[in-house]
């Protein structure tokens, strides 16, 4: 028999570590020729009109392809890289390299299913084999101790279930070399932002993190974390933060692009618990890991209608697409400090705490009433760490259209901002204007009197908003309104 060669689709896995279609194929004895095609449909526009993928992901994204080619260089490898249709770049490789299977890790959502259809039609013609692999969970899916239709609606009866009996499978190991590719492969050059039409996002030095993209910085910021710093013990105390570096583990934007395998960090917090501490923050940081599997399971489960108005749930809301206070929002203005921080942090940076986004979500939807679609897609295209499946599940559970959707529940966000930042120093990082409130009163400057917007400098209307709805009455408006739906 003739030796196979197989082609490696790198996708959402840019890493060389834990990847099983590499291990895979190195077992073949075969070629392996790693590829990676910038998709040009990702770097078009959002349904509302938004760049689908925004300037720090688009940066983060080349960084973790050139860190993968120079990692498959040092196993004496390398990645042949470029920009256009995968389908269609892959059926002309596959003509001119003699390929005769293609081995890549399979995805859950409309668009990038749509890839591995295209790509299998266009393929049959030449008798190559299709090979795709289960590798951006914790849990694989063929562990779960029920099928994708059974998965419960509720996250706690999922984790419940796996905790008692799912086994987390071992990590595959790196190769320690790889055959080379023929000299005669053109491997092709990393575009530029430019290229990819994207434009270079300016550094804001306020962010939390110099988030670098690729496996090496991923492995890095884990050692960091976890080892150097020691941040995993009381990683349940200061997840809720929204300040610093090491409030949370910041893993996402490496985790999105899988330039960090989750059963690689789950591998790091045992060995952590048996040479350090077993705690409650060490179990945390692994319960966060199974909401983000969750999440992919249930999109598996609910296909599209995870990008529905209406939800996983098909729930009848009559939403607003009120882009004038839509833009109040985007650009931090509501005048609520909470949400106008961390509107303009995600905005400078493309990153934003989990409790910062699930504020401004609540925000958008119970006090604005406006489509929690426009939001999302905000969110896609502005964050490092956007995750399809994490970004649409987490959007409809607070939009309240989710599989457990049930009353109306919002955030009260002057309450939330006194518990989460209680001394304001988030809010003063954020919003300069407001540095010179003492104490509480930055949590609600629309309380200020003239005498004390004097004083802090701070004049209402002009320095900074007036709140744009007033709370309680616009989360009672919203509250009539989506439940007379
Ligand atoms: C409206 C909304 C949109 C979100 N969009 C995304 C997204 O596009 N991509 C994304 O990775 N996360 C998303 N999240 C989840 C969460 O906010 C981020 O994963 C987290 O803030 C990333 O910071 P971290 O890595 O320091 O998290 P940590 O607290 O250190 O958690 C560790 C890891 O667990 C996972 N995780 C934690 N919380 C969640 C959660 N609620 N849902 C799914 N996974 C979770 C992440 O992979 C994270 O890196 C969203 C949350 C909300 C409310």
């Amino acid at each position: 028999m003739s030796q196979q060669v197989i082609l490696i689709w790198y996708r959402n896995d840019l890493r060389v570590h834990d990847h099983e279609p590499l291990f895979r194929a190195l077992q073949t004895q075969g070629q392996i020729i790693p590829f990676y095609c910038f998709d040009n449909r990702e770097f078009g526009k959002t349904a509302f009109g938004f760049p689908k993928t925004g300037g720090f992901r688009a940066q983060f994204l080349r960084e973790s392809v050139a860190n993968l080619r120079e990692n498959l260089q040092d196993k004496g490898s390398n990645l042949i890289i470029r920009c256009g249709q995968p389908e269609t770049i892959i059926s002309d490789l596959v003509k001119d390299l003699q390929i005769t299977d293609v081995f890549f890790h399979s995805e859950v959502t409309a668009e990038e299913t749509h890839v591995e259809k295209e790509l299998e039609k266009k393929l049959t013609n030449y008798g190559v084999k299709l090979t795709s692999f289960w590798g951006a969970t914790l849990d694989h899916l063929d562990d779960l101790p029920m099928t994708i239709d059974e998965l419960p609606d509720v996250f706690t009866q999922y984790r419940k279930r796996v905790e008692k009996s799912s086994q987390i499978r071992a990590s595959f190991p790196s190769p320690d070399r790889l055959p080379s590719l023929s000299s005669e492969i053109n491997c092709g050059d990393l575009p530029t932002l430019e290229e990819l039409g994207v434009k270079t996002p300016l550094k804001d030095e306020r962010g939390v993190l110099n988030f670098i993209g690729g496996e090496s910085a991923g492995i890095k910021r884990l050692s960091e974390y976890i080892w150097e710093e020691d941040c995993l013990k009381v990683y349940k105390e200061t997840r809720n933060g929204m300040l610093g570096a090491n409030y949370s583990s910041k893993f996402s934007p490496w985790l999105a692009r899988g330039c960090l395998s989750p059963r690689y960090i789950y591998d790091q917090v045992q060995t952590y618990e048996e040479e350090r501490v077993k705690n409650n923050s060490t179990y945390w940081l692994i319960f966060e890991l199974m909401w983000r599997d969750y999440f992919r399971f249930v999109c598996l489960k609910y296909g599209n209608s995870v990008f529905y108005q209406t939800g996983l749930q098909g729930v009848q809301i009559q939403w607003k697409e009120d882009w004038e206070r839509f833009k109040l929002w985007q650009e931090g203005k509501t005048g609520y400090p909470l949400v106008d921080a961390n509107m303009r942090e995600i905005a400078k940076t493309g990153f934003m705490s989990n409790r910062g986004r699930q504020n401004v979500a609540s925000f958008l939807t119970k006090n604005l009433g406006i489509d929690w679609r426009m939001g999302a897609e905000w969110f896609e295209s502005l964050l490092i760490d956007y995750d399809v499946c994490s970004n649409w599940g987490n959007w409809n559970y607070t939009a309240g259209v989710g599989n457990d959707a049930r009353d109306f529940r919002y955030f009260n966000i002057p309450k939330q901002s006194r518990n989460y930042d209680p001394k304001g120093d988030y809010l003063r990082h954020w919003l300069p204007e407001l540095r010179k409130i003492p104490g509480d009163l930055i949590h609600q400057p629309e309380k200020l009197s003239q005498v004390q917007q004097k004083e802090y400098g701070v004049i209402l209307g002009v320095d900074y908003p007036r709140p744009v709805v007033d709370f309680m009455k616009s989360i009672k408006a919203n509250e009539k309104l989506q439940k007379s739906q």
